[in-house]
């Protein structure tokens, strides 16, 4: 049996208001499940219609769907378009004069940027690239600080057909000579350096690096915009040119490669909780769908909003809510170069009330450690510019739901909590916020067109209340293609054979409760065995969470004689690591807290504290380092994507 147990209850529930639902795009239950109806009776005329509604085409499609050669599905495949013309070219007659980004750096300076000045900034650049020869097909690594040169850098790629892989400004030399060789990318695109919390990072430097790693023979052009004053260690003459001068004279038109609607547009390489990252391959026109259509529905967005989406352009989130659905839409954002606790942890709360956002997205590791820097914080600025807020990237504890609701939204604002992947290219499972009441760590219903379901090992529906596998029944627009050039390793991994290669597969467990709404319990690759009971790890590190003393917790098994497998938590507290005496007191005290909250079942045999815990460079707990250090373990598994190593050794010392 497959299924697992759930033993969290949470029942709070928190509608729109009616003044949010009056003035929603997807107003009120009976909207939302027409659409629902309308994608189950005509799935193809349902997403062929949105297609045609949303996207600006060079040449339409008459096809919606071919699978002919599942799971290798293509849509809208005979339609041509360019994604860089949809989120610029086509806002010139009605925004030009619209600010399409705010951009604040670390030290606190705003830039403003229209639409008409991004798009003559992204055809410069396009141009450039163009001299250098690169051109459709080409694959371009970006590796940038978060600035308005990132946004450009994708777009130019896009607008010349090339497809970029971003990596993340945190990766190693290492890390970024891997990525670099997989795409066998002709070009990277990066900065002399960024700037985080007042301290200059080597970007430049860790490109030198890796491209000195050997076998990088296919990169022969590294584009530097120098963000900073100091100049750069090693030039490489012939290779390395200044993105100023790259720039300098080049025509503000450049008329777009119109490309067809399966081309890939980017390869992005996830960010690694579960081991070695994929190079996931993502298409123009499904891909482009899926942002523009889920940044409608789930963010609501009016005209006048200023949105902000605080992932970087690394991530999936920063590609699909940063670069692509809000200029697709013609949105104003807020993009922020630093991190969110310097010069001290007021730094969101100071930009919200200074930009006026209307709608803010962030991720729950935020949250949780802006909880612990300052809980009172955000009382102390004008928050009356949100609307609506939103959450990403792991589960949200239902207290840190609370407190973001309250203390963040004062109690007026409804929380997206948005459950998609890298894979998933758009939001999957999230409220639409003028439609479906939200409750505390849900991710709640599916969007219209999206066949979520969770199965067991036979690929059998699983009751109520029963945690099985997250799967989705059907192929939507966008989805990943394929891993990139691994497309034995993408069928095995996403459309396996239990399932008759049928289904995709999320590689989350979760449950459904009595509304059908939908809680993700953790992923299937940490689902604990303890007594026979099948435990997700959202559940029991909830409990924890839910206490006063804690700011936050990751569990996992460790093999146990007689239970099969016992829970040991790994827990940061608001206060200083206790030690000896203390920290027995309040192991004493959280696992009767868990035995009280959830059960017995559920209680600790074992509680370490830390400062921290270990989280990917975007801020997700990695629970199977964890696995191995409960175990006593050495740990010979891949870090490569790991922020703080240094973490390790102090979590492997007895409290
Ligand atoms: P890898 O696949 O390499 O292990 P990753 O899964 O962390 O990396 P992403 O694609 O960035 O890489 O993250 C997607 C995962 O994040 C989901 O599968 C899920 O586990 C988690 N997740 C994202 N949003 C939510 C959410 N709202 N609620 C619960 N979990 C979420
Ligand atoms: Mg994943």
């Amino acid at each position: 049996m497959s299924t697992l147990d759930s033993i969290l209850k949470e029942t709070r529930l928190f509608p729109p208001s009616d003044e949010f639902r009056h003035r929603a795009t997807i107003s009120g239950m009976a909207a939302y499940n027409d659409l629902c109806e309308q994608a189950d009776s005509h799935y193809l005329s349902f997403w062929g219609d949105l297609a045609r509604e949303q996207i600006s085409w060079k040449k339409p499609f008459s096809r919606v769907l071919d699978d002919s050669n599942a799971p290798f599905f293509k849509w809208f495949d005979d339609g041509m378009l360019n994604v860089s013309y949809n989120c610029l070219d086509r806002h010139l007659a009605l925004h030009a004069n619209k600010l399409a980004i705010i951009f604040e750096a670390d030290d606190g300076a705003v830039t403003r940027v229209t639409y008409a000045e991004l798009h003559r900034r992204v055809c410069q650049f396009a141009n450039g690239l163009k001299s250098l020869g690169l051109k459709r097909g080409d694959r371009i690594v970006v590796y940038m600080p978060m600035s308005i040169e990132a946004i450009v850098a994708m777009q130019a790629c896009a607008r010349i057909g090339a497809i970029h892989s971003v990596v993340f400004g945190g990766f190693s030399a290492k890390s970024l000579h891997e990525r670099i060789l997989d795409a066998g990318a002709s070009a990277v695109i990066t900065a002399n350096e960024g700037l985080r919390g007042g301290k200059p990072v080597a970007l430049k430097a860790v490109c030198d690096e890796a491209l000195a790693h050997g076998d990088c023979d296919s990169v022969r052009h590294l584009v530097v915009y120098q963000r900073t004053n100091n100049g750069c260690s090693h030039w490489q003459d012939g290779r390395d040119i200044w993105w100023h001068k790259l720039t300098e004279g080049q025509p503000e038109q450049c008329e777009p490669e119109w490309m067809n609607a399966e081309d890939p547009l980017f390869i992005l390489y996830t960010s690694g909780s579960t081991g070695k990252p994929k190079g996931i391959q993502h298409s123009t026109a499904g891909y482009l769908l899926g942002a523009l259509n889920s940044f409608r529905w789930v963010f609501d967005i009016k005209p006048n909003d200023v949105f902000w989406c605080t992932a970087d352009v690394g991530w999936i989130t920063g590609h699909s809510y940063v670069c692509y659905g809000p200029l697709g839409n013609a949105a104003t954002q807020v993009i922020f170069e630093g991190v969110p606790t310097y010069p001290d942890a007021n730094r969101f709360w100071q930009m919200i009330e200074r930009h006026k956002v209307s709608i803010f997205y962030t991720a729950p590791t935020a949250i949780r450690s802006l909880i612990k820097l300052g809980a009172d914080l955000p009382k102390q600025h004008d928050l009356s510019s949100l609307r609506l807020l939103g959450t990403v990237g792991e589960p949200i504890n239902p207290e840190a739901w609370i407190w973001y609701y309250e203390t963040v939204g004062g109690s007026r604002c409804p929380i997206v909590d948005t459950w998609w992947q890298t894979e998933t290219g758009s939001a999957m499972i999230s409220p639409l916020p003028g439609a479906i009441a939200t409750k505390p760590g849900s991710c709640t219903l599916p969007l219209p067109g999206i066949i979520a379901d969770i199965v067991d090992e036979s690929g059998a529906p699983v009751e109520p209340g029963k945690g099985g596998f997250l799967v989705i029944k059907k192929p939507f627009p966008s989805l990943l293609r394929t891993i990139w050039g691994d497309p034995e390793r993408f069928k095995k991994t996403y459309f396996p054979e239990e399932f008759n290669g049928k289904y995709y597969l999320a590689g989350d467990s979760s449950h459904r409760d009595e509304n059908g709404y939908f809680w993700i319990m953790g992923r299937i690759d940490d689902v604990l065995n303890v007594s026979g009971h099948r435990l997700g790890t959202m559940e029991i590190e909830s409990a924890l969470v839910a206490n006063p003393l804690v700011a936050e917790a990751a569990v996992v098994g460790k093999p146990h004689e007689i239970k099969g497998e016992a829970v040991v938590a790994f827990v940061v507290l608001k206060q200083a690591r206790p030690t000896g005496d203390d920290a027995r007191k309040v192991v004493e005290a959280l696992k009767n807290w868990v035995a009280h909250e959830i059960g017995k079942i559920a209680m600790p045999d074992d509680i370490r504290f830390g400062d921290n815990l270990p989280k990917t460079r975007s801020g997700k707990i990695m629970r199977r380092l964890l696995r191995a250090i409960a175990r006593g373990e050495a740990i010979t598994q891949d870090t490569s994507t790991l922020e703080n190593p240094a973490i390790l050794q102090q979590l492997q010392q007895p409290n």
